[in-house]
């Protein structure tokens, strides 16, 4: 990928977009996005694109398998904490490498802290799909656990990559 020429043209499309260059100046000044997600690294699964969102609405945390570890806790409560974020949704998807790896205990470098948790969210479920449900929620659920203090809203969905349809 020629990330400057790519570069370039994103940059036209806000100069394009009055709304957007407006929103890009005021950005400026601060963040206050509306939502935070917490998805997979998957390249098929885009929060903003998913969401029709755009410059400093979704507060973005991926990670392979959509799980949450020490770096992750610590950015949910930079989220909850100091952006006020009042809605958190954990999305999974299906046709997850990550899932679909600990299922067939494969082993990559490095994978562990990844895997483990998987693991001990989908437990012997073999179902992928099932398997990516029960991991978000467990996801969602362990945020709670975490942060008895946030009143916001914490849901999961499910980001099918053959239909773009989120549902639980
Ligand atoms: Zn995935």
């Amino acid at each position: 990928m020629d990330i400057k020429s790519k570069n370039q043209e994103f940059i036209q499309k806000i100069e394009n977009n009055r709304f957007l260059k407006d929103k890009r100046d005021f950005l400026v000044n601060g963040q206050h996005p509306e939502i935070l997600v917490i998805c997979c690294s998957d390249s098929r699964v885009i929060p903003e694109e998913i969401l029709s969102s755009s410059l400093g609405e979704i507060f973005v945390i991926r990670t392979a398998g959509n799980v949450i570890n020490e770096g992750e806790l610590a950015t949910i409560s930079y989220a909850i904490n100091h952006l006020h974020i009042n809605h958190i949704l954990v999305m999974g998807h299906t046709h997850c490498g990550a899932i679909h790896s600990v299922i067939h205990n494969e082993s990559l470098p490095y994978l562990d802290p990844i895997a483990k948790r998987i693991k001990h969210n989908i437990g012997d479920i073999s179902n992928e799909r099932e398997a990516s449900q029960i991991n978000a929620k467990k996801e969602a659920q362990y945020i709670k656990e975490k942060f008895p203090e946030y009143k916001g809203k914490i849901e999961y969905q499910i980001y099918d990559i053959e239909t773009s349809l989120l549902t639980k």
